[in-house]
């Protein structure tokens, strides 16, 4: 059988994210509000949430259906004990071409060693300023900017280059690091891409005028760091890219509000508890952890994917102006961006 499965709108499976625990170590204002996630939030007990060899399963039959890319992310992915050894089991599936990790960097000074050892390649930590006020009242826990730095330091240090970095810019909030972080990038030879602060989960209270748009960003860089567009790298790419017409690096610019791009999306995410969902912006999962654990074969397994993913016809982020932006939904914790 031919291993890409298109969705009915024509898309094939490419990309999994995978999120390895709903646990996290900060509370960004724009993900999960410390007013929300207080000491009494109830996350998933250990026993829910997929073990090692559960995700390894998966992701040798995903990449039977056409997966080339996993990206570990959570939550916090470096919470998650022994992490390393999960990024060894999956360095090793054939046909699996990449395999990221997206990190709030908080932990990575100490780990990233371990993890370039057990064969991750790359990574991409999360990072909204470099002042550390600024930093510290997004991030909701106070959490200094420098071990950040530290941790960027450390992963390229260990290989896992080049460092990819994202910024989410929320009006009022950050927007006057944008300048700063570009400058940074282009000294340290670090990708940065700007993501707009999305309308996704229920609990940032996200309102339409917090979005700084692409063209926003892209003229406030422009003036100061002349930019030229380039060419995708590959068909489905997610983030607009521009180079420094100085040659002095590239940006990318995720415009998922003011430029949605639905039509080119091959992408799923399977959250901790093994709920799979076609889209970020999904108002219910599909759960796979009961067939995982019910004695379900792979055989089983990819030929309910194949059906789940040929029955996709999500294109949220197209159809939000057409009023659909007051439907539940899953929380960007759980499913990891
Ligand atoms: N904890 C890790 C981190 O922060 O990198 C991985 C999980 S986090 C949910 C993945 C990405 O989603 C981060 O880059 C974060 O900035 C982004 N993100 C979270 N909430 C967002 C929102 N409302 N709009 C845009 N991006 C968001
Ligand atoms: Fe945690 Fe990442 Fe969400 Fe921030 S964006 S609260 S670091 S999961
Ligand atoms: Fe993909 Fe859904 Fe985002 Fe559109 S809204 S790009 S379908 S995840």
């Amino acid at each position: 059988m031919s291993d890409t499965v298109p969705d009915r709108l024509g898309r094939p499976l490419r990309d999994l994210r995978v999120s390895v625990t709903d646990r996290c170590n900060f509370r960004c204002v724009y993900c999960m509000p410390r007013e929300v996630f207080g000491r009494d939030y109830a996350f998933l007990p250990r026993a829910e949430i997929l073990t090692f060899e559960e995700i390894t399963r998966l992701v040798r039959v995903f990449v039977g259906l056409g997966v080339r890319k996993v990206r570990l992310t959570g939550g916090e992915p470096l919470v998650r004990r022994d992490l390393p050894v999960l990024v060894a089991e999956l360095a090793g599936v054939p046909r699996l071409e990449d395999l990221a990790l997206t990190t709030n960097g908080a932990l990575l000074a100490a780990g990233a060693g371990r993890l370039a050892a057990a064969g991750l390649r790359r990574v991409t930590v999360s990072l909204d300023s470099l002042d550390d006020a600024v930093f510290r009242a997004m991030n909701g826990v106070a959490f200094p900017v420098e071990r950040v730095l530290a941790g960027i330091r450390a992963a390229a240090a260990a290989g896992l280059a080049p460092v990819k970095i994202n910024m989410v810019v929320k009006r009022g909030t950050n927007e006057t690091s944008v300048l700063p972080m570009a400058r940074f990038a282009r000294d340290e030879g670090l990708v940065l891409r700007f993501i707009e602060y999305m309308d996704v989960g229920n609990s940032n209270g996200w309102r339409l005028a917090d979005v700084v748009t692409a063209d926003d960003l892209l003229a406030t860089i422009d003036a100061v760091f002349p930019l030229e567009p380039l060419p995708p790298e590959q068909p489905g790419e997610v983030a607009g890219r521009y180079r420094y017409r100085d040659g002095a690096g590239e940006i990318g610019l995720i415009a998922s509000v003011s430029r949605p791009f639905c039509g080119g999306c091959t992408r799923a995410r399977l959250s901790a508890e093994g709920q799979l969902y076609t889209c970020l912006f999904a108002v219910r999962g599909h759960d796979l952890r009961a067939p995982l654990r019910g004695g379900a074969s792979d055989a089983d397994l990819e030929a309910s994917l194949r059906s789940l993913w040929g029955e996709r016809d999500d294109r949220y982020s197209e159809l939000r102006s057409a009023g659909t932006t007051d439907l539940p939904r899953v929380e960007m914790f759980a499913i990891g961006g």
